[in-house]
């Protein structure tokens, strides 16, 4: 079946019976933020892979969703785009994802918070850039500002460049030994980010209309008492959904996160969470709601 095209709704009406048995993936990233294809070449991908639903979700930006609109309708390619985008949020000292889906990307409120994301993330990368000169490597905000164009500057793009540079052994080791954040202070050149709290992030989804979702609930080494703290913060202000399907989650984490969802009453989402083709996941693999689940798409109609 085709699926249906935004211009015959508003943004935030998707039909969802347009999912049902549908290959979804509505985590992904491109290089607008940390990602390493274009978006263009995300779509072709996509396409290839022969999913039907893809949310492109980069770090505090939308640029990429009308490059990638505008390569679906050019090659009409029969993909379903959804807005999206993810945002780095501040809670009790740890850094928290929301994606928000389904988003009006051109909404003033959630322009305006991607502005002030935008500025925090420049002042981190000056910063950052500052102690990694202490450590020895001054060019490393120049050649990481650089790698970033245009995009959203990350610390995955400060990895890469110490990682090239032969300055460490993997990408993970520049987390490890330098921008990483393991114990209270973090490593020698990490910087507390001035990001959002969760709140504001939600507020900013749900003016722009979108789904708030929090990302990858199992990836933020939190105990299993902070991580209830965490789920039930984001519901009382209003949070949506938890990521409950990521690649490489065991069933037993998928079933927790499923329990926390019918707990606290969120709708649950998928996704791969794609930066770059690797072996160990890839777009739309290994996706599947698991029965018993409220599917976040279910709001958007
Ligand atoms: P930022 O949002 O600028 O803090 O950049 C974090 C990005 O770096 C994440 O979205 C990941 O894509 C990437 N990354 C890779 N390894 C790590 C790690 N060990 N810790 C945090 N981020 C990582
Ligand atoms: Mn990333
Ligand atoms: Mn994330
Ligand atoms: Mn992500």
């Amino acid at each position: 079946m085709a699926l249906l095209s935004t211009t015959d709704f508003p943004h935030q009406i998707v039909k969802t019976e347009g999912f049902a048995h549908k290959r979804i993936d509505l985590h992904s990233h491109t290089n607008c933020s940390d990602g390493g294809l274009s978006p263009q070449t995300l779509i072709d991908r996509a396409a290839n892979f022969q999913i039907d639903v893809l949310a492109i979700t980069d770090h505090d930006t939308v640029a990429g969703l009308d490059i990638a609109q505008k390569h679906i309708e050019d090659k009409n390619i029969p993909l379903k785009l959804i807005d999206g985008i993810e945002i780095s949020t501040a809670w009790q000292g740890f850094e928290i994802h929301i994606v928000g889906l389904n988003i009006d990307k051109n909404n003033s409120q959630l322009k305006s918070l991607i502005e002030q994301q935008q500025e925090a993330r420049e002042q981190r990368a000056i910063s950052m850039g500052e102690k990694l000169t202490k450590c020895g490597f001054p060019t490393i905000y120049t050649d990481a500002k650089a790698m970033a164009g245009d995009g959203s500057i990350t610390r995955a793009h400060f990895a890469k460049v110490l990682y090239q540079q032969g300055h460490v052994s993997t990408m993970q080791q520049a987390f490890d030994k330098y921008i990483g954040k393991k114990g209270s202070k973090g490593q020698r050149a990490y910087v507390k980010p001035n990001w959002c709290n969760i709140e504001e992030a939600i507020v900013a989804i749900h003016q722009a209309g979108g789904s708030a979702v929090m990302a990858h609930p199992i990836r933020y080494d939190l105990s299993a008492k902070w991580l209830r703290r965490l789920i039930v913060h984001f519901s009382e202000v209003s949070g949506d959904g938890l990521e409950v399907v990521l690649p490489q989650m065991s069933p037993d984490q998928r079933q927790k996160m499923l329990a926390y969802c019918q707990e606290y009453n969120l709708y649950a989402s998928m996704g791969s969470d794609f930066h770059y083709p690797n072996k160990w996941s890839d777009l739309g693999r290994n996706l599947t709601m698991p029965v018993g689940a409220k599917p976040i798409w279910a709001q958007w109609q």
